[in-house]
Order: structure tokens, then C-alpha cells, then sequence
């Protein structure tokens, strides 16, 4: 299907296609005149000193369908500037005439289509607004239903004592390590990622090239006067290198990034079909003190599907020798809407992991990413209809709280099966500070290693400049120099 979406202000043309694609995820979405489409949508706005108003009309064969929305400027808080509530109301306008059109439920979300819905609520917080009144403005500006409303400000009132101050944040950063190997490659995965076919090549060379990034930046960091306070070793899966070289891997770590401010050290060990209690204990001998086993499902037809290649007695396997090794904090991560499932197999997927009595859970929606497999046989791998789906996030959600956890980070992703959320939930005292800085965007967090991003956070203004490293591993191996120099600029020019 072609739609046009015009406007003499292209701005807002360009600002309408998210909210058309909630609709017509699959239709090309034209901005000029080009004839030959199924649906014109035209979006204008009018301000005149006292209202506002966002206007829409449909027009598809001989049929003309209008949504008008008007705000009284001086009645409505408006938190943003004019620009930004023109833009807000266009799309709320097509928003609420493509639900009424198309008969599809409005979602959940509304119009609210960005990645990190927390930092709005955090944002009105820092300007003093109260929590009521929060919930009144999401639920009126942006159609979003009352209970993702008050999942965002439970959310963002738990992040809080998390969250640093201006001075904190002109001396606290965390860090991400990308280890871009696995066993085999996940048919969702859009991570980099290459399977490991017993000891490739590659990994030397590139655990070299880690070990010079590592210490390049330990040693800028502390030239900086700048402190650690979180490490993620995250990939990829970690795991999958052998004993000595994760222990080697963590030593360097210590050696250079760790200090009396580091509060946390995570360890994903996603894959449990490369854990050892040998590796996980070298690992809490280095102090990482949180380690993430994802099941992702305990469906074995699933497994298979998506290319785990792991069986749930591995994942139960892995946990005990987690146990065994002192790990105290367990984090298992699950995928709803995968292939084929339905609300019973993520009921069975949520039993197991009560069984496994974790301290954190991560329940992510399935996302097709273009860089997956699976986007390859979209038609085949087909996810359940988006009701279901949502049902099966509420079983998700009812189990995490009946294990005792509350929600503490959240986040959207783009292509999900159902435009809803992921979101990690927590026992009391477990929660990954490494997560909530990441998502909150209040830090600056450096990415070493295959693929990594580090986003550069101005402590106060919070303006962010994002930079990623190369994700092929022979690109990030030949040009490592570079790379350290470059980021040991930005991370002065932050300073
Ligand atoms: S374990 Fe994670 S990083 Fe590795 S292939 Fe699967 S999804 Fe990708």
C-alpha cells in the first residue's frame, strides 16, 4: 500500500509517519504528491495567541474523513514549546482518525512512539510537576492509556535515588564491554554477533585489541579524575570464551577501570550452554556480582525455532552453579511474541522461571530487526496477533510481581511484534544501576569493544552525543589506535 502524507510544513509530514506506521506498519509512506497512492492524509496546525489546533484529513478514493484537535493554551500545562505541541497535536489528530478509520484499537502507548518514555516523567519531576499531574498530562497529550501512565512514573520514582546529580555526573561514568561472539546466531538477533565454531581465529586478535582499548581508556579516565561506577560485560555472550581468557579479560578490567566507586560489575552469560561453574567463579572471584542467564523461553519447540540451541535443563543447570559460585543476583531475560507462541507457553516460560527464583527479570516484546534472520522469513516465523500479545505481557508482568519484583527501567524499541514495552523488574535491593543509566541517558557511558556505543552525556544539560565502535571485529582489530584516540577526545571534550 502507498500512503501520501502532506503538508506545506514538511516538518510535520516527517513528524506523522511514526504514528501512520501503528497503523500500516508495512505501507510506503510518500511525503510529496505523487499520485497513484490508496490513502492522502493532509496535516496542518493553526496557533492563534490562546488555541492551538492539529488538523488531519483522509482522503482515500472519493471519501473524505477529518480529525480536528484543539488545546487552550493558557487552561493545559504545556512543558514543551509551541513547535514541539504543533507537532504533538498533528499527531495526535492522526492518531485518533486512523483509529476511528481503520477500526483498530488505539494502543496503549497512544502517540507516544519514542524509545524512552521514563525521561519525559523525569523530566517534569526535575521541573517540580507532581505525580497526578503527570499522569493527567500523558493520559490527555499523548492518548496514552492510564496504565502505562502509571507504569512510567512508578518506574521513574524508583529510578530517583539512582539517577546523579550535575557534580556526580561530572565525575561518575560507567562502562560497557562488547564481546560481538556466541555460540550460534539467534534468528531475532540484531546484537553483533558471530557464531563461534570451536575457536575461531578471530578471538585472540580481538581480545588483544579489548585489552589496548581497556587500559587506553582506564588510563584517560583516571588522568580525567573521572570514576567508574558500573561495568556491563555484555555482547554477544561473554561466556563463550574459555575460562582463562574471561578471567584474563576480567583482570584487566580490575586493573584498569575499578575503583572504591565502582558499585557494580554484570556479567551476561546469556547463552547457559556456555556457562562453567569455573568460569562463574572466577567471575565472582573478580568481583562481578550480578550475571545474566536468558531462557528467553522454556518452550524446547521455541528454542529450536530461534536458534538457542540450549535446552531448559542447561538454563536450570546454569543457575545452580550460579548459585554454587555466590552469585546472589540472578537475572533471566524472556522474549514474548515469539514465533508461534501463545499465552499458555508464556504462562509454562513464567512458571519455570519462578522456579528459578531469580532477583531480576527482563521481559522484552519481539522485535524484528532488519539485521536479524528472521526478518529474512517474516512470513514464516509468525508472531501472535497484537492482543495477544499484549495479553501475554500481562502474564509476564502478573508473574514478575507475584515473585515479589517491582518494575525499574523500561524501554520501546522500534518493529516490535505489538508496539508495547521491555521491562525489568527487580527484588528490592537488586537493581542493575548500569541499566537505569543507560536507558535515562543521566551518564556517560563508554562502549569498548565490538560494536559498542558510548553515549557522551553533558553533566546538567544532559545533551547527549552518541558514538558507536566498528562491529566487525577485523575493522575494530586494524583500527584500534584510532579508535582509542578518538574517544579519549570526546571524553575530554565532555569534561
Ligand atoms: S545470545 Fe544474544 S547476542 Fe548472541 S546471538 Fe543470541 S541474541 Fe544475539
Amino acid at each position: 500500500m502507498i500512503i501520501e502524507l502532506l503538508s506545506d510544513n514538511k516538518e510535520l509530514a516527517v513528524t506523522g509517519q511514526d504514528v501512520v506506521r501503528l497503523f500500516y506498519p508495512d505501507a510506503e509512506i510518500r511525503l510529496v504528491h505523487a499520485g497513484e497512492c490508496e490513502i492522502t492524509l493532509k496535516v496542518a496546525v493553526y496557533a492563534d495567541g490562546q488555541f492551538i489546533e492539529g488538523a488531519v484529513e483522509l482522503i482515500k478514493g472519493g471519501i473524505f474523513t477529518a480529525e480536528q484537535v484543539t488545546a487552550n493554551m493558557k487552561s493545559l500545562p504545556f512543558p514543551d514549546d509551541l513547535r514541539n505541541n504543533l507537532k504533538r497535536l498533528v499527531k495526535l489528530a492522526l492518531f485518533r482518525l486512523l483509529s476511528k478509520y481503520t477500526g483498530q484499537p488505539a494502543g496503549p502507548w497512544g502517540i507516544l512512539t519514542g524509545i524512552r518514555p521514563t525521561k519525559i516523567v523525569h523530566r517534569l519531576l526535575d521541573e517540580g510537576w507532581r505525580p497526578d499531574c503527570i499522569n493527567q498530562y500523558l493520559t490527555t497529550a499523548y492518548d496514552m492509556s492510564k496504565d502505562k501512565a502509571e507504569l512510567l512514573i512508578d518506574i521513574a520514582l524508583r529510578q530517583r535515588i539512582y539517577l546523579l546529580s550535575e557534580k556526580e555526573a561530572g565525575e561518575l561514568i560507567s562502562i560497557y564491554i562488547g564481546i560481538p561472539f556466541c555460540p550460534t546466531r539467534c534468528a531475532y538477533c540484531s546484537f553483533p554477533s558471530y557464531p563461534v565454531e570451536n575457536g575461531t581465529k578471530l578471538i585472540e586478535p580481538f581480545l588483544e585489541a579489548l585489552a589496548c582499548e581497556i587500559k587506553g581508556i582506564g588510563k584517560a579516565v583516571k588522568a580525567m579524575g573521572l570514576k567508574v561506577q558500573t561495568i556491563y560485560v555484555g555482547g554477544g555472550t561473554p561466556t563463550v570464551l574459555s575460562s582463562e581468557k574471561l578471567l584474563h579479560l576480567l583482570d584487566i578490567i580490575n586493573n584498569s577501570l575499578v575503583s572504591e566507586a565502582t558499585v557494580e560489575i554484570t556479567l551476561e552469560a546469556g547463552r547457559p550452554d556456555t556457562i562453567t561453574i569455573e568460569k562463574l567463579k572466577s567471575a565472582r572471584e573478580q568481583g562481578v556480582a550480578r550475571v545474566s542467564i536468558n531462557p528467553q523461553t522454556t518452550n524446547p519447540g521455541t528454542l529450536e525455532v530461534i536458534g538457542r540451541r540450549h535446552s531448559v535443563q542447561q538454563v536450570a543447570d546454569a543457575v545452580a552453579m550460579a548459585r554454587l559460585a555466590g552469585f546472589n543476583t540472578i537475572n533471566m531475560d524472556v522474549i514474548i511474541g515469539l514465533p508461534g507462541e501463545t499465552t499458555a507457553d508464556v504462562e509454562n516460560t513464567m512458571s519455570a522461571i519462578a522456579a528459578f527464583e531469580p532477583e531480576n527479570l527482563t521481559v522484552h516484546t519481539m522485535a524484528v530487526k532488519r539485521a536479524s534472520r528472521i526478518i529474512e522469513a517474516k512470513d514464516h516465523f509468525k508472531a501472535a496477533p497484537a492482543r495477544e500479545v499484549e495479553k501475554m505481557l500481562y502474564i509476564a508482568q502478573e508473574a514478575a510481581v507475584n515473585m515479589g519484583m517491582k518494575p525499574y527501567y523500561l524501554y520501546r524499541q522500534k518493529n516490535m511484534v505489538s508496539p508495547l514495552e521491555n521491562v525489568g523488574y527487580t527484588r528490592s535491593g537488586h537493581e542493575c544501576v548500569y541499566n537505569i543509566q543507560m536507558i535515562e541517558e543521566r551518564q556517560t557511558v563508554i562502549g569498548l569493544g565490538g560494536g559498542a556505543g558510548s553515549k557522551f552525556v553533558k553533566a546538567g544539560t544532559w545533551y547527549l552525543t552518541s558514538h558507536y565502535n566498528p562491529k566487525d571485529p577485523d575493522v575494530y582489530i586494524s583500527r584500534i589506535n584510532e579508535i582509542i584516540a578518538m574517544k579519549v577526545d570526546k571524553l575530554r571534550s565532555f569534561d
